[in-house]
């Protein structure tokens, strides 16, 4: 029993801007309610990279990454109802949230009005800083972890916890199914997951990418068609084709060719945006009653709604499974879009 506060191996980034080295850090005592988890993979998101480089600010330092967790649980608190010792078991963005509002009673936690608590760069309730998934252990409350069915790796699990969940919420909410036209807008970590669910789901996809660099893998993803965004007859082709669009990219798009490409009431999601604002001709959206949108990660429900249909249909990640020592290298090959498609850390290298 770890009743006490136990400090643990961790790899965090020191300072700012600075590479990550290997490190100890605190995790709390085992709660009335927590688990104790023993983390067995953490994926690499491309948000881990923007804060440990503090691209959003305010970055609370030295900050230990990762909201792609999958593990065990070793230990459970007097007062845990849903887990027990030897449960394969997640945790996603978020440890905490308020519990009370609207949203969260919802299960709509990543809505919470008071703001939920981010499993790392975040404070929780008690003031502490969190810290993410590059660590051995972590300790989170039963109610923010979910369970990873029998039929699932944990290491191809571990993406689905931000990666899987940013893109089936919208593909689920937006009714993405059989005979709903679907493109998906970038194939990256979050783009390569929406083609997998949304083919499972029974949509046609489609993936619009830069180049047709990837064709082959798109099309042996789930993809019914793939088409390069650098050509500007795709837009021709293409216009009034789909009923949505889900954008995973993060890079400025032109959203008045993209949303060109919807059909009469298409909505165009965007899961990933720019740092700066964009510009859009409301025109776009006037002709066709069209909608732009936005969508972030889900609730604690829905998460666990997303295993359940992921190993329902055999739906994993395509990882690489790299050693802890290995992610400053790592972060720079996602920087450079240099991996199919989900850089997967084992926590036993660290
Ligand atoms: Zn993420
Ligand atoms: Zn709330």
């Amino acid at each position: 029993m770890t009743t006490q506060a136990t400090t643990v191996p961790a790899y965090a980034a020191p300072a700012a801007k600075a590479p990550l080295e290997r490190t100890t850090i605190p995790r709390r005592a085992v709660g009335e309610h927590d688990v104790l988890i023993e983390i067995k993979y953490a994926g690499i998101c491309h948000s881990d990279i923007h804060q440990a480089r503090d691209g959003w600010g305010e970055g609370i330092f030295p900050m230990v990454p990762g909201h792609e967790i999958a593990g065990v649980v070793t230990e459970t608190g007097p007062g845990v109802t849903a887990f027990a010792v030897g449960d394969r078991v997640g945790v996603g963005c978020m440890v905490d949230s308020c519990r009370v509002c609207d949203n969260c009673r919802a299960g709509f936690q990543q809505h919470c009005a008071n703001g939920s608590v981010m499993t790392y760069n975040a404070l929780d309730k008690n003031g502490e800083p969190t810290y993410g998934g590059y660590s051995t252990h972590i300790v989170v409350d039963e109610a923010f972890t979910v369970r990873i069915p029998d039929g699932l790796s944990l290491d191809v699990a571990a993406p689905l916890l931000c990666a899987g969940i940013t893109v089936y919420s919208p593909l689920r909410h937006w009714n993405a199914g059989p005979g709903v036209k679907v493109a998906v807008v970038g194939l990256g970590g979050l783009g390569h997951m929406a083609v997998k669910i949304a083919n499972a789901l029974g949509a046609e996809v489609t993936v619009l990418s830069q180049s047709l660099r990837k064709k082959d893998d798109g099309l042996s993803l789930g993809a019914r068609h793939y088409y390069a965004t650098s050509d500007d007859a795709t837009f021709e082709a293409l216009a009034g084709t789909f009923d949505l669009i889900i954008s995973t990219v993060s890079a400025p798009l032109p959203l008045d060719r993209f949303l060109g490409l919807l059909k009469t009431d298409g909505t165009m999601v965007n899961v990933g945006a720019p740092e700066e604002p964009v510009s859009l001709n409301l025109f776009s959206l006037i002709g066709g009653r069209k909608a732009l949108a936005g969508s972030t990660i889900g609730g604690i429900p829905e998460t666990q709604e997303m295993l359940d249909f992921c190993a329902e249909h055999g739906l994993g990640a395509e990882i690489e499974v790299i050693r802890a020592d290995q992610v400053n290298e790592a972060y720079e090959r996602v920087l450079r879009s240099d991996v199919r498609y989900r850089f997967v850390i084992d926590t036993a290298t660290i």
